[in-house]
């Protein structure tokens, strides 16, 4: 596999981050993410969605890098030999809903998933087109849910997944039942395996949510996107984002693309350069 030298890069979330958490709306961004390519400056999305809804995501955002799905569980990165090369984190998606069916028989607690649900259900749950949802519904590593039964409940639920290796994350608009990863296990391994990460490389996150909080931690820029006034994420944003996505997503990295140190880079000193 190729080694890409970069000054930065930076990794997203796309539900209320990059992409408007109501209509989806992006357009505002694919000026900035152009400027972002000819700065060559990758924009890695880091999403809860599958690889196949990523695929048509790249496309419309006009992006050709690697990218993770299903909070870490999997992802796609290139590769010489071929045009692409999948890396499976998580556990199946078998062995999650086998073991959502059977905690589901032994304690019947009110729970309902993308497995549990017709495509006009899916569609219904998150508002997307048919042609969306089926995408939605190509799951590999997590299982997305929403919780009907009593908070205590919850936490015994979260004790039975566990006895199972399985954790329970909370995102926008889902619970995911998925194996001991999150976004940032996948951004280690592509950190370490596909960029030459020289001293000076800059890691920038933005996300809005809790299952964003592992990705945010492990950059050096952090950054939080305004979405849900009801629900708000307490993290600490590098910058104050006054604006929702997508407008908020440009705020953010035309802000950082101000930043001194970044403006004006020191000369790049990656491995594959000296
Ligand atoms: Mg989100």
């Amino acid at each position: 596999m190729g080694v890409v030298c970069i000054q930065m890069i930076i990794f997203t979330d796309l539900d209320g981050t990059l992409l408007n958490h109501h209509t989806y709306d992006y357009k505002a961004v694919l000026p900035i993410l152009n400027r972002l390519k000819s700065l060559q400056i990758p924009v890695i999305l880091n999403s809860s969605k599958t690889l196949t809804e990523l695929d048509e995501w790249q496309n419309k955002l006009e992006l050709n890098t690697p990218m993770i799905a299903e909070n870490g569980g999997v992802m796609r990165i290139s590769s010489n030999q071929e045009p692409f090369k999948k890396v499976q984190l998580g556990v199946s998606y078998d062995h999650i809903r086998s073991v959502l069916e059977q905690i589901r028989i032994e304690f019947d607690w009110q729970f309902e998933g993308f497995s549990d649900w017709s495509l006009a259900d899916v569609m219904n749950h998150t508002q997307l087109h048919s042609n969306q949802a089926l995408k939605a519904m190509e799951r590999e590593a997590s299982e997305p849910i929403i919780w009907l039964d009593s908070d205590e409940n919850l936490s015994e639920f979260k004790a039975r997944l566990a006895e199972h290796q399985l954790t329970l994350k909370q995102g926008g608009r889902f619970y995911h039942v998925m194996g001991h990863h999150d976004k940032a296990t996948a951004m280690k391994v592509l950190l370490n395996q596909f960029y030459d990460v020289p001293s000076s490389q800059v890691v920038v996150a933005l996300g809005d949510s809790e299952n964003d909080r592992d990705m945010l931690d492990y950059s050096d820029y952090a950054i939080v996107i305004p979405n849900n006034p009801a629900n708000i994420f307490d993290y600490p944003s590098y910058f104050k984002i006054t604006q929702t996505a997508p407008e908020g997503w440009l705020e953010a990295i035309e802000k950082i693309l101000a930043l001194p140190t970044i403006a004006s880079p020191s000369p790049l000193t990656c491995q594959s350069q000296r």
